[in-house]
């Protein structure tokens, strides 16, 4: 194939090249285990605090407040899952219908141990509301989790509203925010979060790292039992090169995020304009605030499927929602959450475009789009 258009940002980045070369002698020369207590494993261990830091800062926590771990899917099942074992007076979780399966699929496995969970509709425009919470929540609530920013529809969910009510009521209240973080400013401490969960992958960094933010304080039961790493917390070996690629990456996405968000609005932009131009209809998913450069669009009576596979033929990568659900071709749960027609939902596809992405790629998605829509 002669030209590849990446635009599935949200499924998974490209490596920044920074965190690529911050990598390197953690595989290389200083492979020693940050456990041991022999100067060989100084250099790994003050690698393992300076990216404990650098991540606490892009998101305005404390180093103490950072646990490494295997990515989203970790994160979401640790909290999750601890969160409900921990309390025995308070024993439900609420959570919102279209959260990506990694919390779906824990709150599946938590009820059938016994712990009630409840699911708030968000609305057509995509969006949890703090008054639908305020609906359903009481003094049993333990957890509230709800996700910063939804994965298909990229629509910002008002995360410091919801917390609120959470608190209110002596609940906790965690947030995916693995499409948000290193995309948009995210303040753990103004929000009053207690839990986040981020994924390197997401944001230019290597695949299978990520990290859950733990307000300080507050106790999870370990994820893993083994080792003292991650304070016993998180046990074995520290993948050390991750790790610090993970917290390059953040730093340089974190460093440029106002110019990333301004680059990625305005290709947003020209691919919107370029299809009216082009005279194809459709209609865009997720409400007026969504994440820059992630588009949900819908073509009436059209078949998503089939518009992936046309694209793919001609280089150029999207998707119908989120990756893992790309070999299940069942309507997506989140366009079923928002009550979206299935004339339109069977027709949405979901293009990302990332900071790696040129003008000249979203010409050629509205050149590839308008070629198979307007025949
Ligand atoms: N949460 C959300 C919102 C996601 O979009 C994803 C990945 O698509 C995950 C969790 C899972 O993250 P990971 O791939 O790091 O396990």
């Amino acid at each position: 194939m002669k030209y590849q258009v990446y635009a599935d940002n949200a499924a998974t980045t490209r490596l920044d090249e920074v965190a690529f070369e911050a990598m390197l002698p953690w595989l290389k020369d200083n492979y020693g285990n940050a456990s041991q207590p022999y100067s060989f494993a100084r250099e790994p261990k003050k690698a393992l605090a300076a990216a404990r830091e650098t991540i606490a800062a892009c998101i305005g926590a404390n180093p103490e407040e950072i646990f490494f771990t295997s990515g989203g899917t970790e994160s979401d099942n640790w909290v999750i899952k601890s969160s409900a074992f921990a309390d025995v007076d308070r024993r439900a979780t609420i959570t919102s219908a279209f959260e990506h399966h990694a919390i779906l699929r824990s709150c599946a496995t938590i009820e059938r141990l016994g712990y009630p969970v409840a699911y708030l509709r968000p609305t057509a425009d995509g969006l949890i509301l703090a008054e639908t919470l305020r609906r359903i929540i009481t003094k049993q609530t333990r957890l509230v989790s709800v996700m910063f920013a939804n994965n298909e529809l990229g629509s910002i969910q008002p995360v410091k509203d919801l917390c609120a009510v959470a608190h209110e009521y002596g609940a906790l209240f965690h947030t995916d925010a693995v499409q948000a973080v290193g995309h948009i400013p995210i303040n753990v401490h103004d929000l009053s979060v207690d839990y986040l969960s981020a994924s390197a992958h997401k944001f230019n960094g290597p695949k299978g790292v990520g990290f859950l933010y733990v307000r300080k304080g507050l106790d999870l039961l370990p994820y893993a039992d083994g080792g003292s790493q991650e304070k016993g917390h998180r046990a074995g070996t520290e993948n050390i090169a991750s790790i610090v690629g993970m917290a390059a990456a953040l730093r340089e996405n974190c460093n440029a995020i106002e110019k990333n968000v301004q680059f990625l609005s305005n290709l947003e932009k020209r691919l919107l304009e370029g299809l009216r131009e082009a005279g194809v209809k459709f209609i865009r998913n997720g409400g007026a605030n969504t994440l820059p450069g992630l588009l949900s669009l819908s073509f009436p009576g059209r078949d998503g499927e089939a518009i992936l596979h046309r694209m793919d033929l001609m280089g150029i990568s999207i998707s119908t929602g989120s990756a893992c659900d790309s070999i299940n071709t069942q309507k997506s749960h989140v366009l079923d959450a928002i009550n979206l027609e299935d004339d339109l939902a069977f027709g949405t596809i979901r293009i990302s475009l990332g900071r790696y992405n040129t003008e000249s790629d979203v010409d050629m998605i509205v050149s590839g789009l308008s070629r198979i829509l307007n025949t």
